[in-house]
């Protein structure tokens, strides 16, 4: 399809939302910053009282078997593994006890950040985007339905490199739950579905290199990705 003022590519991304039937296109990307108060020291950050927020284009998005793809601009960037929400219905002013209500389902994902820019940016108190956002930095797992995780408080995470375990963590640790999260950040925004957010990361993010492989999950695996790392 073309018109005068748009051209339509082949190959132009258009990501999906996938595993909970028919696939929904990807809307928002929400992300939370320094949401495991481990984390959050490892990087010599103060423990939040209220949850950092910053979003990432749909075209950061991967899936399982896509590769990440090292940023000319950054020499360290690291892995961040994390619980992915998919909000399934439109809502503003959602009140925390109806907020799970909101959720289709729930995947593994990767906040991929390219440390030394964002260690850059937040010196100068900017935005957070040219770190996060960049094409390849969000990989992104198959969803499961919210029925099949039931309690998002006690689900396991955990991220390996080359077969060696760097981050393992729990949904426990939050220091603000999806169903906070999700009242906070409608709070401000209309969510919508084919929503994401991506909800923090534990602690024992580390630099990847060419060639690496990352493999991560959450709740036992019923939610996996694997992608490769290359220039
Ligand atoms: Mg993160």
């Amino acid at each position: 399809m073309e018109s005068g003022l748009f051209f339509y590519l082949d190959g132009m991304i258009n990501p999906t939302i996938r595993g909970l039937g028919p696939e929904i296109p990807i809307h928002t990307i929400f992300c939370i910053g320094r949401n495991y108060a481990e984390h959050a020291r490892e990087l010599n950050n103060e423990v939040p009282t209220t949850p950092v927020i910053f979003s990432k284009p749909v075209t950061a998005i991967i899936y399982d078997g896509d590769s990440v793809i090292l940023p000319p601009q950054s020499s360290n960037v690291h892995h961040e593994v994390e619980l992915v929400v998919a909000i399934g219905r439109e809502g503003k002013n959602i009140p925390k006890s109806e907020a799970l209500n909101y959720v289709a389902g729930y995947a593994v994902g990767i906040d991929m950040t390219a440390r030394d820019i964002q260690e850059k940016l937040k010196s100068k108190g900017n935005p957070w985007e040219l770190a996060k956002g960049l094409d390849t930095f969000a990989p992104l797992g198959n969803f499961i339905t919210a029925e099949q995780i039931g309690d998002p408080g006690t689900i396991d995470i955990v991220l390996s490199v080359n077969g060696e375990v760097r981050q393992k963590g729990t949904t426990a640790d939050m220091l603000f739950p999806v169903d906070v999260l999700i009242s906070i950040l409608s709070d401000y925004f209309t969510l919508h579905p084919g929503d994401l957010i991506f909800t923090g990361t534990p602690e024992g993010v580390s630099r990847v290199d060419d060639g690496d492989s990352i493999e991560a999950g959450i709740a036992g695996g019923k939610s996996r990705l694997s992608v490769k790392v290359t220039r």
